[in-house]
């Protein structure tokens, strides 16, 4: 079976995403690849079979532009090989990327492929509650500790890292839902460099990237995605990707994910790559239309406070944006003065933005995280973390911004 490669010439990500990895040829001439369904491949000779396996199982090492035979799809498959191909050059400084069937897979196999039972990790909170849960939850049993750090606290996340014992993965998820406080990624990525051995760093990306947060130009070893998210970019499909600059972790990641089964199937694999060339494109729009109406929200009279990046007044806050991103993004969450009952009002009065969990997408979401998305916080917790009764969060869609700000008006109106 020939390569599913296309040019490797130097060109800037916009045209890279649109001429690596993928050959025509291989899909009889079709200008965009085809499907490829089977769960089985066919071996050209007996002897390829026999490669495939031996290089598959880790006994030999592929050659230098060596390319095995397919074997069987739960391990890999053609669509899986295209789109990884394809996605390493949207996230700068990636040299291989892993394929999963969601977020949460992608993340759950990141922590089983690099932490064993007696070492620990050390995360930033909050976290998205899937990632919390199996922090807590199957880690835990596993006899993986964890410590928490409150996000933006930068010198408790130094000394956590610093201090931890048998220190194994750094996970941070930044900004932080829904509050968008920043971590910052350079200065845990330097801390983790100073001890004897040094732990991985991994970034849950899915709020700023690809587009706009470049994690491993940080210092950072790994990118996770909830490719539902921004990367698919129509609320229709689950998936999640890895990527990294040493393309050993991604192989063995891709060693545990044969063993979950928990690749992306190749109809996902397909769609996910067709919105690859437009997810930079998506991105710069929402997160356009998510300044101009964050910027006018500031003023309203029934709203405490505005969390969106542009808008910090921390200088720490400030520093870290300024560092490590290029735009503030889709995401905005306000606090209503009204508390619970106002954020309801809100909700239930809105005619384009449509409450639903979940972001990234072309459409415009909100949702009140306290009672949603973080409801398994108790409620020290959630104020704590910044997640007030009155707090509503907003993806910003590509709609017309002025539409969306006259609907989010006409819903304070009515609160
Ligand atoms: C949605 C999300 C996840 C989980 O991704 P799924 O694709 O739903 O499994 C993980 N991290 C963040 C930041 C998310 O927003």
């Amino acid at each position: 079976m020939p390569h599913y490669k296309g040019s490797r010439d130097p060109v800037h990500t916009n045209t890279a995403v649109l001429t690596r990895g993928f050959d025509p040829v291989l899909s009889v001439g079709s200008a965009r690849p085809a499907v490829f369904r089977s769960s089985t491949y066919v071996f050209s000779t007996p002897e390829a079979a026999e490669r495939a396996f031996a290089i598959a199982t880790g006994k030999v090492q592929p050659g230098e532009e060596e390319k095995a035979e397919l074997i069987y799809s739960r391990i890999s498959h053609p669509n899986a090989e295209i789109l990884e191909d394809q996605i390493v050059p949207i996230e700068a400084g990636a040299t291989e990327a892993a394929v999963f069937n969601s977020g949460m897979a992608a993340i759950f196999t990141a922590f089983l492929t690099f932490c064993r039972p007696g070492q620990s990790i050390v995360y930033t909170q909050p976290v998205y509650g899937g990632t919390e849960h199996l922090i807590d939850d199957l880690l835990a049993s596993f006899g993986i500790t964890a410590t928490a750090v409150i996000a933006g606290d930068t010198a408790g996340l130094e000394a956590a890292i610093g201090s931890a014992s048998n220190l194994r993965v750094v996970f941070i998820e930044t900004p932080a839902n829904p509050t968008l406080v920043m971590t910052d990624i350079r200065r845990a990525a330097d801390a983790g460099a100073r001890r004897r051995e040094r732990p991985l760093v991994l970034v849950d990306n899915t709020f700023l990237g690809p587009a706009f947060q470049h994690p491993l130009q940080l210092g950072a070893d790994l990118v996770l995605y909830s490719g539902t998210k921004f990367l698919s970019g129509f609320s229709d499909m689950l998936c999640g990707v890895a990527l990294a600059r040493d393309p050993q972790l991604i192989t063995a990641m891709r060693s545990v994910r044969i063993l979950l089964g928990n690749i992306l199937q190749p109809d996902e694999c397909w769609m996910l790559d067709g919105r690859l060339p437009t997810v930079s494109l998506r991105m710069n729009r929402q997160s356009k239309n998510a300044q101009r109406i964050a910027e006018r929200l500031v003023e309203h009279p029934k709203i405490l406070k505005v969390h969106y990046p542009a808008l910090f007044d921390d200088a720490e806050q400030i520093k870290i944006r300024l560092a490590q991103c290029d735009f503030p993004g889709s995401l905005l969450s306000f606090e209503l003065r009204g508390g619970r009952a106002a954020a309801f009002d809100l909700l239930r009065n809105l005619k384009i933005c449509r409450d639903a969990v979940s972001l990234g997408g072309v459409e415009t979401l909100a949702c009140h995280p306290r009672t949603t998305t973080h409801s398994t916080y108790t409620p020290e917790e959630a104020d704590r973390a910044g997640i007030a009764e009155g707090l509503v969060r907003v993806s910003v869609g590509i709609e017309d911004w002025r539409d969306l700000l006259a609907d989010l008006e006409q819903a304070l109106e009515s609160v």
